[in-house]
């Protein structure tokens, strides 16, 4: 490593510098002089590879990052309407409009159950079900959903 020429002048012009001082200036200078050959040789190689970053973010960068905002989005939505037909229908429970049965729709226990939507549109249409039936159907939802 050849001494940067700010560095020597430093020591040379200013004695009275304590070694401490004089270390963290050369390394400040270091660091900058670093940075700049790093900035130029960054440069140098983004304009000798442009294509092959091009081709990168066109197949990885901008389509991933649409489609993660879309199905952010889509999540968002999704979400939000369902927690406005969970709200609607645990008013209309309390308020009497809704009778919540005593038995899980399909294994007829006698359970907690919980409201499953097949639309959240329409938030009192619901089955009444108990826990493990309410994965099983959202399970079964999925993989009509996926095939
Ligand atoms: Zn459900
Ligand atoms: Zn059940």
């Amino acid at each position: 490593m050849n001494t940067l020429p700010e560095y020597s002048s430093i020591i040379s012009t200013s004695k009275e510098y304590k070694t401490s001082e004089k270390s963290r200036l050369a390394s400040r200078l270091w660091k900058k002089r670093n940075k700049e050959r790093n900035d130029v040789y960054q440069k140098k190689w983004k304009r000798e590879n442009k294509e092959k970053i091009w081709e990168y973010y066109k197949n990885n960068g901008r389509t991933r990052a649409k489609d993660y905002l879309e199905t952010a989005k889509k999540w968002r939505k999704n979400n939000r309407e369902k927690a406005r037909a969970h709200g609607k229908l645990n008013y209309a429970v309390k308020t009497g409009r809704i009778t919540k049965p005593t038995k899980c729709f399909y294994c007829l226990r006698e359970k907690k159950l919980s409201g499953h939507h097949f639309d959240y549109k329409k938030a009192l249409e619901v089955l009444w079900l108990c826990s493990s039936c309410h994965k099983i159907e959202h399970n079964f939802d999925i993989l009509t959903r996926v095939l």
